[in-house]
Order: C-alpha cells, then sequence, then structure tokens
C-alpha cells in the first residue's frame, strides 16, 4: 500500500469508528481493542491471517443492504445489476486465479461451501438420473411413491474422508456435523509408522467402501497431498473427488502446490474457505468442473441465504490481491517459513507429527513435554503465544485434552515475519513448554515457572515491533 493510501485508509477507519461509537461505544471499542490485541499477540493460529486493508474496507458498505437471492442473471429480487457486478467479477477472478471452468463466490463460511458441494453432488449424481429414470425434469412432478424412493437413494450415500485424529475436518462426513448424518461415512488414517496418508490403504478402503464421495483435504495435517493419486482412487471406484482446500487454498493460489499437489484441475469439486491462507474476507468458494457447476449454482437458496454481496467484493479484491506476483512470494515464504520453525523445533528435541512439514502447519507432540495439548496451549497462552490444541494420530488424550499443538505460518508471514524470526518463535515456544509442569494427574491443570511468560512476552514484544500489523494503519 503506498503512503498516499495508508493515509486514506488510516482516516476512513478513524472515521467509520468515530462514528460507530456515536451509535454503541462499546462496540467501537472492541473494535478498537481487537486492533491493539491482534498486534500484541503472537498468532500462530494456522487457519488466521490478516487481510489487507483493501480487503476490508472493501466490506463496510451499502452493497450489504441488497438483497440478491438467486445466481448472477437469475435473482429472486429485481435491482441486482451492481451485485451481478460484483459477483461476476469475483468468480472471473477465481476461475482465472485457479484455473478453473466455473467458480462460485457465494458460500459465507467453509462449512457452507460443503454443504453446498455435498449437494450438487447428490443432486448431480442422485437425482438427476432419479428423475430422468421416472421420465419427469423436475421433483415437483414425481409421484408420492417416487420421491419417497427417490429421498431414501439420496439420503443413503456413502463418504470416505480423512479421520479427524489424521487432520480430517468435521464437515467431512463426521457426527458432529450435518455431514456425517446426511452420508454414511467410512474415514481413512495415516500410516501408524510414518504418520504419512498411505495411498493404498485409501485405495483398499474405497474399493471395499464404494463411497459415493471421495474427500481429500484436511485442517492439521502438515503434509501436501497427491490429487493425481486420489483421483485416480476416486476414479476406480466411481467417486466423485471433493477436495477441501480450506487450509491450503493461498499455497494453491501462490503456485507453490502445482502439478499433483494442485487440487483444482483433479477434482471434480474443490472447496475452500477465503480467509484462512487465500488472506481474503471471511468466506467461502467453490470451483467446479463443468459436471457440476449447475448444481452448484443453485446453492442459493437451495442451501444458502442469501449471497452477501458486501463480502463477495472483498473476495474480489482479495482474489485480485492473490493474483499478483507478490502472492506467490508470500505462498513461498508462508511455506518456507513452517519449514524452519519446524527445524527450530526439531533441534530443539521435539517431536513433530510426520517428522516436518511441506506446508504451512506444523503439528509438534506436547507429549514428549509431558503435557496434555489443553496445558500446553493454556500455558502458551499466559505467554502471549496464540495456537490452539489438536488430536494427533492414534491421540492417547482424546479429542479434548489432546496431544498436539497446531501451528500455522501464514498470519506472521503476513506481519514479515522470516526464517530467523519463526526459529526464534520455536525457542519460545519450547522455553515455555519446558517450564509448564502438570498438576498432579490433571489434563487441565498446570504451572508455569515463575518468570517464563514475562521473559517469553518481553522477546515476542520485540519480534512484534520489527513486523508490525497494519503499519500502514494509524490508529
Ligand atoms: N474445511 C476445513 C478443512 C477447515 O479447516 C475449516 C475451518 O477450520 C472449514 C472447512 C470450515 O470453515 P468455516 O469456519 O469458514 O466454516
Amino acid at each position: 500500500m503506498t503512503a498516499e493510501y495508508a493515509d486514506t485508509a488510516s482516516a476512513a477507519y478513524r472515521a467509520a469508528l468515530q462514528v460507530v461509537e456515536s451509535v454503541e461505544p462499546r462496540i467501537a471499542a472492541a473494535t478498537r481493542k481487537e486492533l491493539a490485541d491482534q498486534r500484541d499477540s503472537l498468532k500462530l493460529i494456522a487457519s488466521e491471517n490478516y487481510a489487507s486493508p483493501a480487503v476490508l474496507l472493501t466490506m463496510g458498505s451499502w452493497l450489504s443492504d441488497k438483497y440478491a437471492e438467486g445466481t448472477i442473471g437469475h435473482r429472486f429480487y429485481a435491482g441486482c445489476q451492481n451485485v451481478d457486478t460484483v459477483e461476476s467479477v469475483a468468480a472471473e477472478h477465481a476461475r482465472e486465479l485457479f484455473g478453473a471452468p466455473y467458480a462460485y463466490v457465494q458460500p459465507h463460511s467453509g462449512i457452507d461451501a460443503n454443504l453446498v458441494a455435498y449437494w450438487a453432488i447428490l443432486a448431480t449424481r442422485v437425482e438427476a438420473p432419479g428423475l430422468a429414470e421416472a421420465g419427469v425434469k423436475h421433483v415437483n412432478n414425481l409421484s408420492e411413491q417416487d420421491w419417497e424412493a427417490l429421498r431414501h437413494k439420496l439420503g443413503n450415500q456413502r463418504l470416505l474422508g480423512m479421520s479427524l485424529d489424521a487432520g480430517g475436518h468435521l464437515t467431512h462426513g463426521f457426527r458432529p456435523n450435518i455431514s456425517g448424518k446426511m452420508f454414511h461415512q467410512r474415514s481413512y488414517g495415516t500410516d501408524p509408522q510414518t504418520e504419512l496418508l498411505d495411498y493404498d490403504k485409501v485405495a483398499a478402503t474405497a474399493r471395499e467402501f464404494k463411497p459415493l464421495i471421495l474427500v481429500a483435504g484436511y485442517s492439521a495435517y502438515p503434509r501436501r497431498i497427491n490429487f493425481a493419486t486420489m483421483r485416480e482412487i476416486a476414479d476406480e471406484v466411481g467417486a466423485t473427488l471433493m477436495v477441501d482446500m480450506a487450509h491450503f487454498a493461498g499455497l494453491v493460489a501462490g503456485k507453490v502446490f502445482t502439478g499433483d499437489e494442485d487440487p483444482v484441475p483433479h477434482a471434480h469439486v474443490t472447496t475452500t474457505t477465503t480467509h484462512k491462507s487465500l488472506r481474503g474476507p471471511r468466506g467461502g468458494l467453490i470451483l467446479a468442473q463443468r459436471q457440476y457447476a449447475d448444481a452448484v449454482d443453485k446453492g442459493c437458496p437451495m442451501v444458502l441465504g442469501g449471497p452477501l454481496a458486501h463480502v463477495m467484493a472483498a473476495k474480489a479484491v482479495a482474489l485480485a490481491e492473490a493474483r499478483q506476483p507478490e502472492f506467490q512470494s508470500y505462498a513461498q515464504r508462508v511455506a518456507d517459513n513452517a519449514k524452519a520453525l519446524a527445524e527450530g523445533f526439531l533441534k530443539r528435541g521435539a517431536r513433530l507429527v510426520t517428522g516436518g512439514t511441506d506446508n504451512h502447519i506444523v503439528l509438534l507432540d506436547v507429549t514428549s513435554f509431558g503435557l496434555t495439548g489443553r496445558q500446553a496451549e493454556s500455558a502458551l497462552l499466559d505467554a502471549g503465544v496464540v495456537t490452539n490444541r489438536n488430536s494427533i494420530p492414534v491421540d492417547p488424550n482424546g479429542a479434548w485434552y489432546t496431544s498436539g499443538i497446531r501451528f500455522g505460518t501464514p498470519a506472521l508471514t503476513s506481519r514479515g515475519f522470516g526464517a530467523g524470526d519463526f526459529d526464534r518463535v520455536a525457542e519460545l515456544v519450547v522455553d515455555v513448554l519446558k517450564n509448564t509442569t502438570p498438576e498432579g494427574t490433571s489434563k487441565a491443570k498446570y504451572t508455569l515457572a515463575d518468570g517464563t511468560a514475562e521473559r517469553v512476552r518481553d522477546a515476542s514484544a520485540e519480534l512484534l515491533k520489527a513486523n508490525p500489523l497494519y503499519p500502514e494503519l494509524t490508529l
């Protein structure tokens, strides 16, 4: 951002906060405080990032006021010409950036994107053939008996996805999410020795289970996936390959993941969030091959509420940013920094799931420090290091207390952190964990040795000061 725009953006925020303050001061105060807190914390949450002021400013407009159910050119409301422009521009950027034949930018979040994608696959592979068999074009024209038979088929399909403790996501067919109630689910894990995806096992499970949908993608797997191999497996068993790249979309956009590691040419349907490594506004996005495009395009009102035009506008701005060469160097730094963080942990004796990383995630097994994930997460927070606890494969402490801490590099890389800074972060984290002692047999309580939190906060403050957040915003 040039100095001219930095001043303009700062003035815009000051004005906006003043206006908010005049109506509800507590909201203006919380917004200001959030900026201060984010500036002052070492944010290592793998799913978070810092969107640019341009992206953030785009969201604060009257585009929010317009109802536009439907899709580009086919709305259930009048006067949607500007929303059509916004949605078209965002979809065009998404298609160009990812090399996809079709893009849908309406999903309000990653979970919503997955739900739209699941329905689109069911509609294309189960509902449409059912209607053709009954000789009708629309569900309303089915007899009650045929409709019941079709509903039975729609509700009895199978989905195969990555297990939660190997790094999969709840929306990949697990019972606490609606996907686990929609589908019969089976999951594939990782090799017990290497903790890496075992493609032969995925193939064997797919042959036996014969899923309609094979889901690839993760929230906490610190490695790349070969999507060409996943597609071969899907093709062999007649499954639709859906890739959820919510976490690593920025590495795809930034051309760090190419060839077999780029899901878009291999998957029938690719879903993502726009706010993690992609560094856009909170939201979701779907890329699809032609065969699924019409069904995805019916996402609203089939699955989603009315599109958030102001957020689609911000997606367009973020996607335009991601098409710039600087984004590619950012994405490369995200991956390089994760390697530096992993090496920093390894050389200090820590154990990492899979022994390292080749994406933006590092998963630290904190049992090597005698701690649960819950204890480690809390002790790190006491010292101003923001992370989240996470299961590790075959986790001895279960999904609540866990045995892992997940680290991600996208946010601090956006602040300008380099490899040397991440080595220092590893040193600080290890300092905290070595000075944390469990209390008795509790999986939650712990004692942090005197002086540790202060020492680590002081050291973090130096790193944060050297890499300021939103330096262009003088607020
Ligand atoms: N898919 C994956 C792989 C994720 O990691 C997440 C969020 O953590 C989601 C989907 C859901 O995204 P959202 O929180 O935007 O609904």
